[in-house]
């Protein structure tokens, strides 16, 4: 999501003239687009901020004015306190105002002082962003933002707001012109992108069914999805169009019904296995990945178990594993029963390491199968190409150039630690 937002950011600036540049000492203006959900978010954006402000008056003893922002869901939610401890900051932008970026600089460059802007505004962002720029043959895809369902861990409901889809024929617009641009793989994001929903009744399963029709989109992912809006019309599109590629991220979070209910996930164990049974059945290759966090409060041996037994029924092919951190202001932040750093560690380390082995079984499962590779840059070595698979695996294969930004039929012919090797099929 940050990635997508930092590229419209550019999108919003580029008319004033703003352009990347490699390098904090060469730019005029310095954003930091931020993530709340890393341990110690606030923390590192302090410490960066304190290597920027030594950059931002360098330039200034040269005469080159820096402007600097902070945008993203850390603004969010410490706006006021990063103004008091860095008053040398010139923006605070929360996730839902950076169309309004152009006017913020042109205050901040007029006035000279910080200007402060992290309200959650009754005009949809989307209505007020430039027509994006194509680059390369993946793009992301905004289709909703936020978060109704106050997981007890999550600051997502607090920073991102309420759940807001954006209209089905924006959307269409948007990837048609993407695909316009040369763009072949289309990724829908969203905090809860399942959750997404049209006027006239139509949930993402009938958005992904009108995008597969866009010309020149070839496949279509969508994430992060939410078991709970796991509806019949998605699970048949993963059925039917061959566009939506076989790899689902699934978050589940614990395989523990008592953890999962203390995280207010409003789905149980058994609920979560019927649906990955059911999205089998209509769609055997599929492939899941999900989300866990170790170490909840209150989280037993036993509750620890079930998770890793969940992992391995299920044969998640890659997971992300955290150990959980407070967030505060979050209910799980106040809950007794806080699990010991040592244990979290050891049981991320076991997680992580029955993760590796599936992924690892998964990718030597791949040899001699032929995928659909969508080719998108040189490789590190001449006269070869890298592409993604259908499961998101890196996969290089010797091919001409002019191959860049088509989906190639390829026979997996070898695994490398971090990639696949392949050759034409
Ligand atoms: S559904 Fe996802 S974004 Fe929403 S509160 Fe739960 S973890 Fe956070």
């Amino acid at each position: 999501m940050n990635v997508y937002d930092s590229a419209r950011m550019a999108d919003v600036l580029a008319p004033l003239g703003y352009g990347p540049a490699d390098h904090a000492e060469e730019a005029d203006m310095v954003i930091l687009n931020t993530c709340h959900i890393r341990e110690k978010a606030a923390e590192k954006v302090f410490s960066e901020l304190g290597r920027l402000r030594k950059i931002k008056t360098a330039r200034a003893e040269a005469g080159q004015r820096m402007i600097l922002a902070v945008a993203g869901c850390v603004a969010q939610a410490e706006g006021e306190e990063i103004l008091r401890r860095a008053p040398f900051v010139d923006i605070v932008l929360g996730p839902q105002t950076y169309h309004r970026l152009p006017e913020m600089v042109a205050q901040a460059a007029r006035a000279g002082g910080a200007v402060l802007d992290t309200e959650f505004p009754a005009e949809p962002k989307f209505d007020f962003l430039p027509e994006p720029l194509a680059q390369g043959s993946s793009a992301f895809l905004s289709v909703q933002e936020g978060c109704d369902k106050f997981c007890t861990f999550c600051v997502v409901p607090y920073t991102r707001g309420a759940e807001y889809s954006r209209p089905a024929t924006a959307i269409l617009a948007e990837a048609a012109k993407l695909a316009q641009g040369g763009v072949r793989e289309i990724t829908l994001l969203g905090q809860n992108v399942n959750g997404w929903h049209g006027d006239e009744g139509w949930g993402l399963g009938r958005l992904i069914r009108a995008l597969a029709e866009v010309p020149g989109v070839e496949r279509l992912r969508y994430t992060t999805s939410h078991p709970r809006d796991m509806d019949d019309e998605l699970i048949r599109a993963h059925a039917e169009l061959p566009q939506l590629m076989p790899f689902l991220h699934l978050p589940v979070q614990s395989g523990s019904d008592r953890i999962l209910a203390a995280m207010n996930r409003g789905h149980d164990r058994d609920t979560y296995l019927r649906l990955v049974d059911r999205l089998k059945s209509v769609c055997p290759d599929l492939a899941l990945s999900s989300d866990f966090i170790v170490g909840f409060p209150g989280e037993s041996d036993a509750d620890f178990e079930a998770s890793m037994d969940l992992i391995r029924q299920v044969g998640f092919v890659q997971t992300y594993s955290f150990k959980y951190s407070p967030r505060p202001g979050t209910p799980a932040a106040a809950m007794d029963q806080q699990v010991p750093e040592p244990v979290k560690d050891e049981r991320l380390a076991q997680v992580q390491a029955l993760l590796m082995e599936q992924t690892t079984r998964f990718n030597h499962s791949c040899v001699g199968r032929e995928m659909r590779v969508l080719l998108d840059r040189p490789g590190r070595h001449a006269g070869q190409l890298l592409g993604r698979s259908p499961y998101m695996q890196p996969v290089h294969v010797k091919a001409a150039a002019h191959l860049i930004g088509t989906v190639v039929n390829l026979r997996i012919t070898k695994v490398h630690p971090n990639s696949l090797e392949a050759i034409p099929a």
